[in-house]
């Protein structure tokens, strides 16, 4: 009797996680430097981080995605804040 047989889970196909593959933690572990105008590793401390290549401080954006960030921030909040308080009188 010959079975070939697959690694475990290997042969049950299906979708892997593909969208685990992105570097979800490129972010994390990088910062953008002015100087260098790239995303660097970065020295951490206390209060600021630092380019490991420049020695300058980093920012967790660079100044495009930051505001292309906020950008996405005020899509997201509706006009005007606060709902309007007229909704209570309906029966006035
Ligand atoms: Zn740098």
């Amino acid at each position: 009797m010959f079975v070939t047989r697959l690694a475990p889970g290997f042969a049950k196909g299906g979708p892997l996680h593909t969208a685990s593959m992105i570097p979800s933690d490129f972010y994390n572990d990088r910062k953008f430097c002015e100087h260098c105008q790239t995303y660097v590793s970065y020295l951490q401390s206390t209060e600021h981080s630092y380019c490991v290549q420049c020695g300058h401080p980093v920012r967790l954006f660079s100044e495009t995605d930051w505001n292309a960030f906020n950008e996405a921030l005020k899509e997201r909040r509706p006009k005007g804040g606060r709902p309007p308080k007229d909704r209570n009188r309906e029966s006035a």
